[in-house]
């Protein structure tokens, strides 16, 4: 499973969001067979779409999918320099997916700031140039060897000598790899030399309680929201403080504190979502009357391979996919509806699925 590592220096708030992670974990009942690793943590990913669905097809049981998030403790300063822990910790981070890096946004005179002072972007640079600098060996090394082949004319070794000679000027000048462009078939061999700034970016600017109604209120954040433009990042505003609370409640005592607090989601859900989204990730259906349940597929997988999703033997023995839109589905009212206004497609094995479709798998077995 694809999985997005929580990252930021000491006292940021990273055990307080993972906590709340934890918290308000999937139901384990649900997923019998995931290993119990303490620096994962499960959640379940909110989608309006499943209520309506249970709604429309009343199953006796609906299931959500799920999505992982990974704590990444460990020292940070003078991890490219590889020693122990730090090598580690630049290691975690090769086998996530995508990077959720907490930044401080939140003054509390009591709690140490590692630095000195409360600065979101010091405290970006501080870990991106870790990442940099470790990219910039990797690249270095690989420059070594391909240009060699480079000078014996070796055609693809020139491709790739092009695309590392403009990743090593990005890292010279402390820019990741996400921020350099690329042509598409340059992106593919680029995306090939594992480096740790090609991953994909989210900044958790982590605020103090009084700011969750109005984080634009809050300078850093601001601070933190013009940075991420030009580094290819995204930003959501939470409080991890809060967030531990919300996650100790559901239903309704859930949308009580959030209306209190003045807001529509927690800042939690908000970050599944984005996470989601940033891998790339999107949900298909499946609604019978056993069980209504949303699945996890990356965008551009087409309908076999959607199938294994739920099961191996479902993508050998593909047949078609029977397949309507959620929005189809919900506006027709029901499945035998839809299909007489003739919004049920069969799709074949070259079908891309998209983003909210309904499926019947047909298969042989
Ligand atoms: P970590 O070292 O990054 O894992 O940070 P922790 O999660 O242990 O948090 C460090 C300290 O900051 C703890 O005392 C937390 O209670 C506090 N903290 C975390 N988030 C917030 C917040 O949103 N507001 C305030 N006031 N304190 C927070």
């Amino acid at each position: 499973a694809l999985t997005a590592g929580i990252v930021g220096l000491p006292n940021v708030g990273k055990s307080t969001l993972f906590n709340a992670i934890t918290q308000a974990g999937a139901e384990s009942a649900n997923y019998p067979f995931c290993t119990i690793d303490p620096n994962v943590g499960i959640v379940e990913v909110p989608d309006e779409r499943l209520n309506k669905l249970t709604e429309l097809v009343q199953p006796k049981k609906t299931v959500p999918t799920t999505f992982e998030f990974t704590d990444i403790a460990g020292i940070v300063k003078g991890a490219s320099k590889g020693e122990g822990l730090g090598n580690k910790f630049l290691s975690h981070i090769r086998e996530v997916d995508a990077i959720c890096q907490v930044v401080r946004c939140f003054a509390d005179d009591n709690i140490t700031h590692v630095s000195g002072k409360v600065d979101p972007i010091s405290d970006i640079e501080t870990i991106n140039l870790e990442l940099i600098l470790a990219d910039l060996e990797s690249v270095e090394k690989r420059i070594a060897r391909v240009g060699k082949l480079a000078k014996q004319k070796d055609k693809d070794s020139v491709f790739e000598l092009e695309i590392l000679e403009k990743l090593k000027e990005a890292f010279e000048a402390d820019k990741p790899a996400r921020t350099v462009e690329f042509t598409e078939e340059q992106m593919k061999v680029a995306k090939g030399l594992h480096l740790l700034t090609i991953k994909p970016v989210l900044y958790v600017a982590n605020v103090g309680e009084d700011d969750v109604s109005d984080p634009n209120s809050n300078e850093y954040v601001q601070q933190v929201k013009e940075f991420a433009k030009n580094d290819n990042a995204e930003v959501i505003v939470i409080c991890a403080k809060i967030e531990s609370e919300i996650a100790e409640l559901e239903g309704e005592e859930k949308e009580m504190f959030l209306q209190e607090l003045g807001i529509e989601e927690s800042g939690l859900d908000q970050l599944i979502r984005s996470a989601y989204h940033l891998l790339g990730l999107a949900t298909y259906f499946t609604a019978g009357v056993q069980e209504v349940r949303a699945w996890t597929f990356r965008k551009g997988m087409k309908a076999p391979q959607c199938a294994g999703v739920i099961h191996s033997d479902f993508e050998r023995g593909f047949i078609r996919a029977e397949t309507v839109s959620y929005d189809d589905l919900l506006s027709a009212g029901n499945m035998v509806a839809a299909r007489e206004a003739g919004n049920v497609r069969l799709e074949g094995k070259e079908y891309i699925v998209q983003d909210g479709d309904v499926i019947h798998f047909r298969f042989n077995v």
